[in-house]
């Protein structure tokens, strides 16, 4: 399962930002995710809890917000929407080679005390 080792990955990212605040504990940890970046919503949430246990994040609330992909057609000229991995042009039906978002995963904010 590789949503664990991306969360160890965001834990241990949320850890030192904790620690270099002083904070005595995470109250809650805010994730971007885009849709295509791989990843059960639902995994990541078992990993959080698992992997928060025993640390000032225990019972810290996971938030993620998901991004659409999106993809830009150079033929057309314009970014367009497709949740799938070939990024056919609605339009033309070109092929797009650019995923301008979808893929990400990123720690967007902590919530501490
Ligand atoms: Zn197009």
């Amino acid at each position: 399962m590789h949503e664990l080792s991306l969360m160890e990955t965001i834990r241990d990212l949320a850890l030192n930002q904790a620690q270099s605040h002083g904070a005595a504990r995470i109250e809650a940890v805010r994730l971007r995710i885009g849709s295509l970046a791989g990843v059960e919503p639902e995994a990541l949430n078992f990993a959080f809890e698992v992997l928060m246990a025993n640390t000032i994040g225990a019972g810290a609330r996971l938030e993620i917000e998901t991004l659409p992909a999106e993809w830009f057609c150079a033929p057309c000229a314009r970014p367009f929407r497709a949740e799938d991995y070939l990024g056919l042009c609605p339009s033309c039906g070109a092929i797009s080679r650019e995923l301008r978002q979808g893929r990400e995963l990123q720690l967007t904010s902590l919530e501490l005390s």
